[in-house]
């Protein structure tokens, strides 16, 4: 955090005085948010929610894929049955190696 009174920046996380913007190096000071330890904390932290994030959405993308297969299989299923009425065993003997 920035005191654009002071000047004093301070971690974002646990407060500690960073410098003094006005005093010390700008440039460096106003784009640091948090303090060398912090930040380190803070990745670690945003990695551990990237990768929890991206579980969940493959997990959810693999349900969805299953379901779609059953939904072709069914639809196959039906469409094999259409075109060669109760003689599915034959029709399925046909296809297998498809
Ligand atoms: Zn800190």
């Amino acid at each position: 955090m920035r005191d654009t009174n002071t000047g004093i920046v301070t971690c974002a996380r646990c407060g500690a005085v960073l410098g003094n913007y006005m005093t010390g190096d700008y440039f460096k000071l106003i784009r640091m948010k948090y303090c060398p330890d912090c930040n380190v904390q803070v990745r670690k932290e945003y990695q551990r929610f990237w990768h929890s994030q991206h579980r969940q959405a493959s997990r959810e993308l693999n349900k969805e894929m299953r379901e779609q297969i059953r939904l072709l299989k069914e639809e196959n299923e039906r469409l094999r049955a259409e075109r060669f009425g109760a003689d599915t065993q034959m029709s399925s003997q046909r296809f297998k190696g498809l």
